[in-house]
């Protein structure tokens, strides 16, 4: 890995793990945090999708490919900022109502776009992450792709960071507008494990997002079992599964929260229902801790995953501990026999 990433830009308490890899330094930044607007999401996606033949990326290039995805967003939800007004904003509603050009949009956003985004990327919860680009508008008028941009898709989850950022993106806008109404603030999964939703003011079903693509950054883009890498959209081989940690079968016993975030992970097909696989059987204890470890991570994300599993499994760290443990004792007068991969396949989570 290259030395880029070890370039500490320490604070007085925090420093960043030499053992984290460059992928977790980007979930970090994409999945966690307080996110007061959209640009990140928008930034992050924007970068993902430009040709990156080189490094250096004009703010005049970079501009109208980050306003459209604002603006497309905007038509999914109208709130993409917290505060009550914004200018830049303004003019991405114009555009999708055709009141401006495509060069109009293109010039506000190269005026209102970036204002802080660029300087705010890297800043992930008290923390600095290393560099994904160097801010070079002084110089160049843009932004340079570093190594650790370039390592991202030597990974072999680089099909996955896409679909995790509109993920992160649906859920945090969801959420906001939802703020209005707290009360409103749960999240769903059906009874596949397919679809996050919530639900309406008139209680009617609303679709946010793919489970898959919202989970799988959360445990590092691996099976929750054996540990191989995974991939959460069909087009780039063999898809991933929602597994119910905790079997959906229990539902018939009256375990009624199986169906929630806390209770699913995603694994290979070998592991959820191949030759040897786990299917209705409990997952042997060690994967109990590694729950509450996703779960945790999850917590850290804010909004809205992190209200939804502190509600659904406690609001304290030993509250969850207890939470789980309890759980598996129940499901285990139900369940006798547990299960574990034959094979491991990569590092644990
Ligand atoms: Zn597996």
């Amino acid at each position: 890995m290259c030395d880029t990433i070890y370039n500490l830009f320490m604070t007085t308490n925090t420093y960043v793990d030499p053992n984290a890899t460059i992928e977790t330094h980007w979930r970090s930044i994409v999945l966690l945090g307080k996110n007061t607007a959209s640009y990140k999401f928008a930034l992050a996606k924007t970068l993902l999708e430009l040709p990156r033949q080189q490094s250096l990326i004009r703010i005049d290039e970079l501009a109208l490919p980050f306003a459209l995805n604002i603006c497309e967003h905007l038509k999914l939800n109208d709130k993409q900022h917290t505060g009550s007004t914004n200018s830049f904003l303004d003019e991405c509603r114009k555009f999708n109502l055709k009141e401006i050009s495509e060069n109009d949009l293109r010039e506000a956003s190269i005026k209102n776009g970036f204002t802080y985004v660029i300087d705010a990327f890297h800043n992930v919860v008290g923390a600095v992450s290393p560099r994904f680009f160097d801010d070079s508008r002084k110089n160049d008028n843009g932004i340079t792709l570093t190594d650790n941009f370039y390592n991202l898709f030597e990974t072999e989850q680089k099909f996955n960071f896409r679909y995790e950022v509109e993920a992160r993106w649906r859920l945090w806008e969801t959420a906001i507008t939802l703020k209005i109404n707290p009360r409103l603030l749960d999240l769903y999964v059906d009874g596949d494990g397919e679809t996050i939703f919530v639900r309406n003011e008139s209680n009617r079903r609303v679709n946010v997002t793919s489970a898959k693509h919202a989970i799988a950054g959360y445990q590092r883009g691996k099976c929750f079992y054996c540990y191989g890498s995974i991939n959460i959209e069909r087009e780039n081989g063999e898809v991933c599964h929602v597994d119910h940690f905790f079997p959906h079968m229990l539902k018939q016993f009256n375990f009624n929260n199986v169906d929630l975030v806390w209770n699913l992970v995603l694994t290979c097909s070998d592991c959820n229902n191949g030759k040897s696989g786990k299917f209705d059987l409990l997952p042997d204890k060690k994967y109990l801790s590694q729950l509450f470890k996703r779960n945790n991570f999850f917590i850290e994300s804010n909004l809205p995953i992190r209200e939804s599993i502190m509600k659904q499994t406690g609001s304290t760290s030993s509250e969850r501990k207890s939470f789980l443990e309890n759980f598996d004792q129940n499901a285990l007068s139900i369940q006798p026999h547990r299960w574990r991969p034959m094979i491991l396949r990569g590092e644990p989570i």
